[in-house]
């Protein structure tokens, strides 16, 4: 995983900082801990370069070695922390939420009035383990032609039981949105050339409506819908994964704790105590 070794390499550059200090070497003679102004035999314990006080922490006695700026501790930690990030993020990640998206789709045949071949029904719902919300639902007719085969398409855009449909017919040859009622449901099939003026046609678009706004509010399709003799039912797993949240959430978690982290090295940072003193 490329991303990885780069992240290797951050926690690598960290190591670097830290060696590179090293090479700084040992305090030679007191001094001040932040300005490294050296304090061998002053009257006061007031540093005359920068004024921080020299009591308790704020002297570097001879052979001790020079702390890390807080924006050393910073950067460092900075570089470090991408490492466990990453390989704690992947290790819990499979214990994350799944989202799927399973469908129904009822095929309609053999209806009554003869006007078409077969009505497709699918529905699609989104959610987590076997909690599931509607999501999207499409309906075709199809028809046979003299000149092939005739399909009018219903796709709806709105998801989550929003009442918006985005109908497409390859005679009416435009985008019009419609509701779920036995007036759009016809004017769909007028679109693919269907006789809506026969009675029994009528009667299967009502039961198809009725289908339609069952499986709207959250009901798994009916098995069998009234006017066709022929009904199956299929369902499936349409789509399995992370949903975006997880990985936003996974972000703001290490945000947070880089925060955290970033605040606790600069509160404890030695030469940060001797400024505050000053
Ligand atoms: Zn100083």
């Amino acid at each position: 995983m490329p991303s990885l070794l780069l992240i290797a390499l951050l926690a690598a550059a960290a190591a670097v900082i830290v060696w590179l200090h090293g090479r700084r070497g040992r305090v030679l003679e007191a001094c001040c801990r932040r300005c490294g102004y050296l304090v061998t035999g002053l009257p006061t314990n007031i540093c005359p370069e920068c004024g921080s006080n020299l009591a308790g922490g704020g002297t570097l006695q001879q052979g001790q070695r020079r702390p890390l700026s807080p924006i050393q501790r910073i950067l460092i930690w900075s570089l470090l922390l991408p490492l466990p990030a990453v390989v704690i993020t992947l290790r819990a990640e499979p214990f994350a939420p799944r989202l799927s998206t399973t469908y129904e789709s009822l095929s309609l045949t053999l209806p009554h009035s003869r006007n078409y071949s077969e009505v497709m029904i699918g529905a699609y719902r989104e959610g987590y383990g076997s909690w599931r919300q509607f999501k999207f639902m499409e309906v075709s007719f199809t028809k046979e032609s003299s000149n092939g085969r005739l399909v009018v398409t219903v796709f709806m855009v709105n998801v989550h039981g929003a009442n918006y449909w985005y109908v497409l017919t390859p005679n009416v040859n435009s985008a019009f949105q419609a509701s779920v009622d036995l007036v759009s449901v016809s004017k769909c099939m007028e679109g693919a050339g269907i006789d809506t003026g026969n009675s029994a046609v009528r009667r299967e678009a009502a039961a198809v409506v009725e289908t339609m706004l069952s499986a709207q509010a959250g009901k798994p399709l009916a098995a069998r819908v009234e006017g066709f003799e022929g009904t199956s039912l299929t369902t499936g797993t349409a789509m399995s994964g992370r949903p975006a949240w997880v990985f936003w959430s996974a972000l703001v978690f290490w945000l947070i704790v880089w925060l955290i982290g970033a605040a606790i090295l600069r509160a404890t940072s030695p030469s940060r105590g001797a400024r505050r003193q000053r």
